[in-house]
């Protein structure tokens, strides 16, 4: 069962590689007018400490977790019958988790890039799960962390994700949406007036 958890997570990632795949490929043809990152060295480092983050804590670790005995000392002390309905929890996250990423990237399309950055021709976008939330590819990082949590079963492994999340979201976002704001001005003004960061809102006012 353990082991059945820990594949089911590294499948969840290869099915979100090769979803990304193309919209990589598709992003290193596109012109840049507004490349941040390159900005000020403070910015390149606040960036790299992200991507950094993300990829120790969704991969690195998990991995260091699924083939090595290292991190066994701090392995979740439960039940084999406890962590079974862990795991089965964390199979209803993993999917929504990829749904999400998937619809966040077919409606960000040819605006979605890894680091801040606005192309030539980028549009604002505000349909499809871009209508509900600013950050719905955000919101699948969270969704998956807490996936990572009920699937791996070590207390190393398992919250690394929900911590790279942080920066991500403490750094990144408000980082991203002054960029946004300063391209797109009182359009995306408006857009923010109306959605809000990761979580949908309940109650649609004055629309
Ligand atoms: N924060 C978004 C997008 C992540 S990709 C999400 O979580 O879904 C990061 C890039 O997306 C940024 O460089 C920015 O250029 C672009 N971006 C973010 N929000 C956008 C929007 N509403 N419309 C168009 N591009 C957007």
């Amino acid at each position: 069962m353990e082991q059945f958890f820990k594949i089911a997570y590294f499948a969840g990632m290869v099915v979100e590689v090769i979803l990304r795949a193309p919209y990589a490929r598709q992003r290193r043809k596109i012109e840049k007018t507004d490349q941040r990152v390159t900005a000020a060295e403070q910015a390149v480092l606040a960036e790299q400490a992200v991507l950094a983050g993300l990829s120790i804590g969704m991969f690195l670790l998990p991995l260091i977790y699924a083939l090595t005995s290292w991190l066994r000392f701090v392995d979740y002390p439960w039940s084999a019958v406890a962590k079974a309905r862990l795991g089965g929890l964390g199979l209803v996250f993993l999917p929504a988790a990829i749904w999400l990423f998937w619809r966040a990237h077919r409606d960000l399309g040819a605006s979605w890039s890894p680091s801040l950055e606005i192309g030539a021709k980028q549009q604002l976008v505000t349909q499809g799960v871009y209508r509900a939330i600013r950050h719905p590819m955000y919101a699948s990082q969270l969704l998956w962390g807490i996936a990572q949590v009920l699937l791996l079963h070590n207390w190393i492994a398992g919250p690394a994700g929900l911590v790279a999340f942080l920066p991500l979201y403490l750094v990144r976002v408000p980082r991203e949406e002054r960029m946004m704001l300063d391209h797109f001005g009182d359009e995306y003004r408006a857009y923010c007036a109306r959605t809000s960061r990761i979580l949908p809102r309940l109650h649609r006012e004055g629309r």
